[in-house]
Formats: C-alpha cells, sequence, structure tokens
C-alpha cells in the first residue's frame, strides 16, 4: 500500500502503482490530443491526472477553463515550485483564467510560521519568481489565503458537507490536531473551487497542477463538488436497454426541479424527486447530457447552489534530491533555491549525484545509467527544451560516449545562465508588481 500524505516528504518509487490503487488515469494517454504539450507532458514527467479531459476539451475548443494552485510560503522557493509555477503558467498562455494562492493559512497552522513571515516569504520568493517566469498578473489572480474574505467565506460553507471522521480516514487526524490545521483543509478546499464562482465567470472546468502527494486534497474536493450540487445527471437504460437520461434532485426543491424541466425539450416524465427524459438516439445521448448539464448549472446559480464541475488534477514526478534520495529543506545541497547566487547553484551541479560508473573506462565499456542520474534529471526537467538534444544526451550517456565531468560541466553552466536570467528578470517583476493588488494589500 502507498502512502500519499500531503504533509510528509513524498518519496514514490513506484508510479504505476499508484495508477491502480488510486485511481489514477495515465498522462501520456490522452497527451497526443494536446495540441502543443508542454514539456513535463511530452516527457512524462506529469505522470498521471484525474479527469483533465473536460480541462483538454475547453482548451480545444478555446471555451472557458481555469487553473490554479498554491505554494505554502515555509521557506525557499526551489526547483519543485518551480514546475508547479511552470504548469500554471503554460495553461494561462493556453487561455485559462490562473490563480495562484499563496497558502499562508496552512503554514501558520501546519508549520506554526508567523504571519509575518509568512507574507515575506510569500512576496519575496514565490509571488516574484512565479512572474518572474512569465506569469502574467494582470490577466490572472495571485492572493494570500488570510487576505480573502470570499475565500474564507466559501471554506466554510464548504465545511458544512465534511465531518471530523472523514478528515480523520483521508489524513490520519487523531485527537490533538489543531482545528486550525482542519480549517485550512477546509481552505484548501476552497482554493480549488473558488475559480468557478459567479465572480469568476461560474463553473468551469479547472486543472489543479500539483505534486503526487496532493492527491488526497483532490478527491476530497472533488467528492465535496459533487456533494454542493443541488442535481444529479445520470445515463440510465430501459428494461429494452434503450438510453434516456435522468436528473435526479439532492437539495434544489420542487421549484428548481420545475425550473429544470421547464427548459429541457422533447418527451420527459417529472416525478417528485427526478425527471426523467426520453427519446434520445443512443448516438446522440452524450450531446444531450451535456446540454443538460447546462441547463441544471444555470438553474443551480439561479437558486442560490454553484454547479460545481469536478476540479481536475495533473500529478508531476518529484525530482530527486541533489545528493540522492529525496530533497530536504534541512539539507540545502539537496535542492537548487530559485533565488541563491548562481554561483551557488552551479557549485551543486557539479557536485551532484550522477549515474555515472566508478571510472572513465567503464563508464566507456558499459554505459551511465541517466534515469539514475539528477543532472540528467536537471536537464531533462528545466534545463533544455528541445527533445531531439535531451534525447541525444540520454543515448549519448547510455552508450559511453558522454563523459560525467563535461557533462556536469554542461549542466552547470547551463543552470548559471538560468539562476543568473531568472534574477534579472525577478527584478524585472518587482517593476511589474509595484503597485500592483497584491502589493497594495500587504504593505
Ligand atoms: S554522463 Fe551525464 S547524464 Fe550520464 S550519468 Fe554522467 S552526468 Fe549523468
Amino acid at each position: 500500500m502507498i502512502e500519499i500524505d500531503p504533509w510528509g516528504v513524498a518519496d514514490i518509487k513506484d508510479y504505476t502503482r499508484l495508477f491502480d490503487e488510486f485511481g489514477i488515469s495515465r498522462f501520456q494517454e490522452i497527451v497526443d490530443r494536446i495540441e502543443a504539450p508542454y514539456r513535463y507532458m511530452r516527457r512524462d514527467i506529469i505522470v498521471g491526472h484525474r479527469g483533465y479531459e473536460e480541462v483538454l476539451k475547453a482548451m480545444n475548443e478555446r471555451t472557458k477553463f481555469a487553473v490554479m494552485s498554491g505554494f505554502m510560503p515555509s521557506g525557499k522557493v526551489h526547483l519543485g515550485g518551480k514546475m508547479v509555477m511552470d504548469e500554471i503558467i503554460w495553461h494561462q498562455r493556453m487561455g485559462g483564467d490562473a490563480f495562484a494562492c499563496i497558502a499562508d493559512m496552512e503554514s501558520h497552522s501546519v508549520r506554526g510560521i508567523p504571519w509575518s513571515k509568512c507574507r515575506e516569504i510569500g512576496l519575496n520568493e514565490y509571488i516574484l519568481s512565479l512572474v518572474a517566469l512569465g506569469f502574467d498578473p494582470d490577466k490572472g489572480h495571485i492572493y494570500f489565503q488570510s487576505g480573502d474574505k470570499r475565500l474564507r467565506d466559501l471554506a466554510f460553507e464548504l465545511g458544512k458537507v465534511v465531518n471530523f471522521s472523514e478528515l480523520s480516514a483521508i489524513y490520519g487526524f487523531s485527537g490533538d490536531v489543531n482545528i486550525s490545521h482542519m480549517i485550512s483543509v477546509l481552505v484548501q478546499n476552497a482554493d480549488i473551487l473558488q475559480p468557478q464562482l459567479l465572480e469568476f465567470g461560474g463553473p468551469k472546468p479547472v486543472v489543479i497542477p500539483v505534486g503526487i502527494d496532493q492527491d488526497p486534497h483532490i478527491r476530497l474536493t472533488r467528492d465535496i463538488a459533487s456533494r454542493m450540487r443541488m442535481f444529479r445527471v445520470e445515463k440510465r437504460f430501459d428494461k429494452d436497454q434503450k438510453p434516456y437520461i435522468s436528473v435526479r434532485e439532492k437539495q434544489a426543491g420542487k421549484e428548481a426541479l420545475g425550473a429544470v424541466a421547464s427548459r429541457i425539450e422533447g418527451p420527459k416524465k417529472v416525478y417528485e424527486m427526478h425527471i426523467d427524459v426520453f427519446g434520445i438516439e443512443a448516438a446522440e445521448i452524450d450531446r444531450n447530457m451535456q446540454k443538460i448539464e447546462e441547463i441544471v448549472r444555470t438553474v443551480e446559480q439561479e437558486y442560490g447552489g454553484y454547479g460545481f464541475f469536478l476540479p481536475a488534477a495533473t500529478y508531476h514526478r518529484f525530482m530527486q534530491g541533489l545528493t540522492g534520495g529525496k530533497m530536504s529543506s534541512s539539507v540545502p545541497e539537496s535542492y537548487i533555491a530559485l533565488t541563491e547566487p548562481p554561483e551557488e547553484a552551479a557549485r551543486k551541479v557539479k557536485r551532484a549525484k550522477t549515474g555515472g560508473r566508478v571510472t572513465v573506462e567503464e563508464q566507456k565499456k558499459l554505459g551511465g545509467l541517466p534515469a539514475q542520474c539528477t543532472v540528467y534529471e536537471l536537464m531533462m526537467f528545466h534545463l533544455i527544451d528541445e527533445d531531439a538534444h535531451i534525447k541525444e544526451i540520454f543515448e549519448e550517456c547510455k552508450n559511453g560516449k558522454r563523459m560525467c565531468n563535461t557533462c556536469k560541466s554542461e549542466a552547470a553552466e547551463l543552470m548559471f545562465s538560468f539562476i543568473k536570467r531568472h534574477h534579472e528578470e525577478r527584478e524585472r517583476a518587482k517593476d511589474i508588481l509595484n503597485g500592483h493588488e497584491i502589493y497594495k494589500q500587504w504593505f
């Protein structure tokens, strides 16, 4: 049994088991349907997803969708955080309404970080790097959880359909977990659902790009989104195996059910708590279900509901720590922070664990092990965009044509340039953000 703990340190060796144990779908099965897939998508770094098809459909049909993810301000922003930023930015460029949250309530309640520190880290580490990497703050939304009353109100509302036993079963909470920690879970659920509020254009497909360790939050939020719905639309079959559509009222009331019935065209039967819609050809059933879903969502909003889509998620693999094993914030050699001096970052690359053999002769004879090499990983995840180039490095390494010393030097140079450029972009980001709402909010 694989344990997924959102507040622990993830060390997952066999990602394929996640698909079977947690019902996560393989991203490679849908990647061909994406117009210009991002590097992480092309290279199987995003390994899995839940419900991404709806987001993909919206993206391809140029209809509205959103992307949201969050950052817990508890330490330096490093390459792991950059992965989430890259994914938010890519979806924003693909037309998504983008939301980036600084999870200061989580950081304060779970890690005990003082509010002033949360703000400082949130702004100076995360928000600056996010904008420096290409997030457009004028088109998107950046917020601190604690500064967003609408979010906290939504969290309170969602709390009506979640109880302690459930949180305990999902997160292993026992009696000594502080209440604020539990509240921060609801706030994260609200973060995920907030892009679907009327103020942000109403219900729409939303993707949450995260590391695989965040799956418990996603599963819980999908359950909550479903519980908050007033109706359920289902495909059913009659005794002759002919499909029909049934709209089941969950908590909407008779008047709302009547409003739905009045807007559905064609033959139907209205019962006390549901409507059955007949006479639809089997080939047309999915298209009609979609139409009826839209009607139901509109009515839900008219009657004070939310009409939420189930939030989707993409799950990326974790990078190894540069010293081998896990990345750890208490071992600075194991990670590269986006804010550290470029010389320091390059030095860490030169000292990183490789998949090389003990001697040059052995390397020439047996080839290296790029799949176990943290330097190769840095190049594949962050430093080299051309697929042909990364493939060439992989082949040369495996065939014993590439030696670790020169390879590390190349990667160190690329890292130096990347971090140096990123620092320059952070300076530009300060100008972009100067006077921006997020800065005005706190300073
Ligand atoms: S040659 Fe490069 S990719 Fe291969 S093991 Fe050495 S450092 Fe890693």
